[in-house]
């Protein structure tokens, strides 16, 4: 039975890569999945016989489209828009906008497909999606980026709404760039569709704590993994890759919590602070500067700047990448276990490839991955739509509660789950099973659809 259903699970891998050349990270989440899925396909014999897996693998709708903008000097660009709807079975599709130089379908079909699961983790009504444009922010000026947004929303209008598809930000797409997107939707549509976007600015429709909450989530997801395992983050040495959102606040709540970040970085090189990364100096450099983080070496002597380091070289207790996916590989993840980290919690999606996996699972450490640790932020972006829902607005300790209850719900759920599959400790299990069931039963009691 057990050989059957592997080999038919490998079979609908298999279709999926055919289906979808030259998409490696799709491919890489997908397999993810599915290698988790046998024993609920046991449980669950009617999964098979409505085909939900090859469903589920299927986006609902992809849209590529033509983005053309200009610069300061006048000279025409042109860039590739997509927005991959991939499944609406218990919500309208929510996830982020991604602009980055190396965006292409795969990477879009990946984070869609990472996003339905996570979605479901959060217990709000919401579906997955994502979209983006292999736009490159960096050295752009206000201007320009402005133009780039308005020639983006221009036609990605026709396809959101608020019961249809509600994107929010993620690499490249922050404070600003909602707002020159949110500003063309408005002015296109002449509706003040609050609920059609999150991570909105304070004065005009955003939640407090939508800003932290990746990053705080995370780092709520990785006390709750330590609880367990009856310690806590106090006194412990962390790592936190990037230097962007999610970066930022999971410092901040690292912090908070008592524990001591040491390095960040960002994608030309690393920060070693034995004293503690300056959070403020930080905040200045990246969020209002828009500098490099190597910058932050000239203000602090006592820091060192190492252009095109690995950042997993850096001992420490707890690792926390918040940067990009595939940014650990299996000899980081040996580097990290064998310097003595006891605990990994995914801000970024998919930071670690399969083999880097393996070797945290192997060595038993608290692994939380990132459809689980990092659903926070939409989790705050549903806790956004709440509030434009009912034209209220929610103080921050109030909010911030709820985030730390959903994300401590999350890791009851998927922690649960996998001593139920015979998993125990094994998130990435307990993640991949909680949230296909919801989803699976969802598709089934809507109909062939
Ligand atoms: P962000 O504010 O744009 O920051 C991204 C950070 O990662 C920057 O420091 C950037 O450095 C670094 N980075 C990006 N691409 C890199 C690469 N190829 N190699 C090395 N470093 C790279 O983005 P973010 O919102 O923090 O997102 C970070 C991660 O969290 C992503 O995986 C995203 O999908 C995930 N995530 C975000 C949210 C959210 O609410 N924002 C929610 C869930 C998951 P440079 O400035 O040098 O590029």
């Amino acid at each position: 039975m057990a050989v059957v259903l592997e080999e038919k699970i490998e079979s609908i891998y298999q279709q999926v890569k055919a289906r979808n050349p030259g998409e490696n990270e799709f491919h890489q989440a997908v397999k993810e999945v599915l290698e988790s899925l046998g024993p609920v396909l046991v449980k669950y014999p009617e999964f098979s016989h409505h085909k939900i897996i090859e469903r589920i693998c299927e986006p609902e709708r992809q849209i590529i489209f033509r983005v053309p903008w200009q610069d300061d000097k006048g000279a025409v660009h042109i860039n590739r828009g997509f927005r991959v709807e991939f499944n609406s079975a218990i919500g309208p599709y929510k996830g982020g906008l991604r602009f980055h130089p190396s965006v292409y379908l795969g990477i879009i079909k990946f984070l869609g497909f990472e996003q339905l699961f996570k979605n479901a983790l959060t217990g709000m009504p919401i579906g997955g999606g994502k979209g983006g444009s292999d736009f490159d922010p960096k050295g752009k000026s206000d201007n320009e980026i402005m133009r780039f947004c308005q020639s983006f929303m221009t036609e990605l209008y026709r396809h959101l709404g608020e019961y249809t598809d509600v994107p929010a930000g993620d690499i490249g797409v922050g404070g600003r760039e909602l707002g020159f997107l949110f500003g063309q939707y408005k002015r296109i549509t002449n509706r003040y569709e609050s609920a059609v976007l999150t991570g909105k600015g304070i004065g005009w429709g955003g939640s407090l704590v939508r800003t932290e909450a990746t990053g705080y989530g995370a780092v709520y997801f990785v006390r709750e993994m330590l609880k367990v395992r009856k310690d806590s983050l106090e006194g412990k040495t962390c790592v936190v890759s990037g230097s962007g959102n999610v970066a930022i606040y999971t410092i901040e709540k690292l912090n908070q919590l008592g524990a001591k970040v040491v390095a960040c970085s960002d994608s030309n090189g690393i920060i070693v602070h034995e004293k503690g990364i300056d959070l403020d100096l930080v905040k200045k450099l990246k969020e209002v500067e828009r500098r490099r983080i190597a910058d932050y070496a000239t203000y602090h002597k006592d820091a060192k700047y190492i252009a095109g380091g690995n950042i997993w070289e850096v001992p420490c207790q707890v690792a926390m990448p918040s940067a990009t996916q595939n940014e650990i590989n299996g000899k980081d993840a040996k580097t990290l276990v064998k310097n003595g980290c006891i605990a990994v919690g995914e801000g970024a999606n998919m930071p670690t490839t399969p083999d880097g996996v393996k070797v945290f699972l192997d060595a038993k450490i608290a692994y939380g991955p990132g459809k689980a640790a990092n659903a926070g932020g939409v989790a705050t972006s549903a806790l956004e739509m709440q509030q434009n829902a009912s034209r209220d607005s929610w103080n921050f300790e109030f909010t911030e509660k709820k985030l730390d209850e959903i994300m401590t719900n999350i890791h009851t759920a998927t922690y649960e789950t996998a001593e139920e599959f015979g998993a125990s400790g094994n998130y990435v299990i307990g993640a991949n099973i909680t949230s296909f069931i919801k989803v699976a039963n969802a598709m089934v009691a809507l109909g062939l659809i």
